[in-house]
């Protein structure tokens, strides 16, 4: 369904590809609102655009649960630590809008940054302790930009489904924490980690990857496998993580930030291998930084 033209037109917004696109939290509001009244189920993915198979994988989930899907587009300033990682990530807004009006999208929510932060904007949603590990360690203030972000874009469609993929693990409990503390009425769908053949969890950043390191990137996905592997079998936690960080080193990762064996729903450090334990791991090729994780079951 269409959103209602003369609010469209308001925010001189345009068809792409036959997608509808709104700008503005009003005209979201205005286009989900009858479709709700009807009894649709809505369901939001949110993304950061330079879509990819991983995304579509959501799209296709959400098109499998609800009557109507939204899929957000927001570059969030927010969750970017370094100003030159933000300058030079993808943007291609046809082909991301292709992509979408091609797997039946019904609307595309791709607001401005005024619209997300106007100059006044003084709130932060903040998740403690589980944004004191993993990739909230190494990247200060990323998991509160995705806390903030995310609390805005569920309250901004108010979606009865939104959809996060397991390759951001901590992420998704990120996002299923403050949803349960806020009681912020959606449920949260998470969707296991696209790879690509070779085993690479697809990512926006892979375009980066210049061919030598697109060799190289899969050993991150087949050191954590191995690892499970042995942990399963009962090798030594320490012994295995240690043998991991160097695996990884020698595979031509340049640099290693964490590999870790946390619970997979608490990410509280795990000395053995429990039930729900999962490795999580981050590192870099050259100016790439890759993330991974795999249940160790
Ligand atoms: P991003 O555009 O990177 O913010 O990602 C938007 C959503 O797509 C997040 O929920 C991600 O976890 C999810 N996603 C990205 N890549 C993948 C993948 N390879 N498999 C599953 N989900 C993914």
């Amino acid at each position: 369904m269409t959103p209602a033209p003369a609010r469209k037109m308001a925010s001189g917004d345009a068809l792409a590809a036959g997608l509808p696109i709104v700008r503005r939290t009003d005209d979201l509001r205005a286009a989900v609102a009858p479709w709700r009244q009807a009894g649709h189920r809505v369901g939001l993915v949110p993304t950061m655009g330079a879509l990819h198979d991983g995304h579509m994988a959501l799209v296709r989930q959400a098109k499998a649960d609800c009557e109507r899907v939204v899929v957000s587009l927001f570059l969030n300033p927010k969750q970017f630590d370094a100003a030159a990682d933000l300058a030079r990530y993808p943007r291609d807004l046809a082909a991301d809008s292709a992509m979408l009006a091609a797997a039946g999208v019904d609307l595309l929510f791709a607001p401005e940054t005024s619209e997300m932060y106007p100059n006044d904007f003084a709130t932060t949603v903040s998740v403690a302790g589980l944004t004191d590990c993993l990739c909230a360690k190494t990247r200060p203030g990323h998991m509160t930009g995705v806390a903030t972000v995310v609390t805005k874009l569920l309250l901004q469609a108010q979606p009865d489904i939104a959809y996060f993929g397991e390759k951001d693990y901590q992420q998704l409990l990120v996002v299923r924490r403050l949803v349960r503390d806020l009681c912020v009425p959606v449920r949260i769908a998470a969707v296991p980690v696209v790879r690509a053949a070779d085993g690479l969890a697809l990512s926006s950043r892979n375009v980066f990857l210049t061919p030598k390191q697109q060799q190289q990137a899969p050993a991150l996905y087949h050191v954590l496998r191995t690892v499970a592997g042995r942990l399963l079998a009962g090798g030594d936690t320490a012994t295995e993580l240690a043998w991991a960080r160097t695996a990884l080193l020698s595979a031509g990762f340049d640099k290693v930030d964490y590999v870790e064996l946390r619970h997979g729903n608490t990410l509280a450090p795990q000395a053995h291998t429990e039930p729900q334990a999962r490795l999580f791991a981050a590192a870099w090729l050259g100016q790439v930084r890759l993330i991974d994780n795999v249940p160790v079951c």
